[in-house]
């Protein structure tokens, strides 16, 4: 498992909680607009510093009192054997523990849940499962996504499921679809994209969807779920 940053502090990506975000290098997906491809693609990963997990360990230790809880993001965590391990030593720290996932690994999950390891899971949901192929970039196992969705649905945990809204991707009637496969969650949220950093540089080139049409989505997908907002 190879470390690939740390966030000392944020106030924004675990819900209600001061919190730092650990970020594990490596993915599975290939999303042309992934705002982290020193995070994904393997040569950017081997030429990007990392951090050992004892000076991350050490750090929380300096925290402890301070930050609430640690999101472990990536990249996509649930790829790392490791993970239930390192979990399990923030845990120790006192500290709550947020996943932020792509669901590709349902089997992890549920294994964190078992073990009562997360407080909070995040679940991207890119696009409905017959575009997923092209969202993500590789051939997706489209069951473990279904099966992810699940499971975290009946959690019993705080959880969220999310999506970022792509332009010339994602239209109505994807969103739509995702409503359906979501159907009643607790809280969907729409992220616009951003094109400041991409593994496909022809995304660079693209827009951010206008306000009006991204809440027009919003409005779509409120009927699906119990809370809906943009992000
Ligand atoms: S956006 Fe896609 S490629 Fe990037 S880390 Fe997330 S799942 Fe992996």
């Amino acid at each position: 498992m190879k470390i690939g940053g740390l966030q000392k502090i944020t106030l924004i990506d675990y819900p209600q909680k001061v919190a730092c975000t650990v970020f594990l290098s490596g993915c599975v997906f290939r999303c042309p607009w992934c705002y982290s491809p020193e995070l994904v693609i393997p040569e950017k990963i081997e030429k990007h510093p990392e951090l050992k997990k004892e000076d991350v360990l050490s750090f929380l230790e300096t925290r402890k009192g301070k930050l609430e809880g640690v999101v472990i993001c990536g990249g996509e965590p649930t790829i790392h054997e490791e993970l239930p391990e390192f979990i399990q030593e923030i845990r120790d720290k006192g500290f709550l523990v947020k996943l932020d996932t792509n669901g590709i690994n349902p089997g992890v999950i549920k294994e964190l849940l078992k073990k009562d390891l997360v407080d909070y899971i995040a679940m991207d949901v890119k696009a409905p499962l017959e575009k997923y192929n092209e969202v993500a970039g590789v051939e997706v196992d489209k069951e473990k996504i279904k099966e992810s969705i699940q499971i975290i649905k009946n959690s019993g945990v705080d959880y969220e499921f999310r999506t970022t809204v792509i332009p010339e991707i994602h239209e109505k009637e994807d969103i739509e679809k995702i409503g359906e496969m979501i159907k009643g969650a607790k809280k969907y949220f729409l992220q616009n994209f951003l094109p400041e950093k991409t593994i496909n540089e022809n995304y660079l080139e693209k827009n951010p969807l206008l306000e009006k049409k991204i809440e027009e989505l919003r409005k779509i997908a409120s009927s699906f779920v119990e809370k809906c907002e943009i992000r």
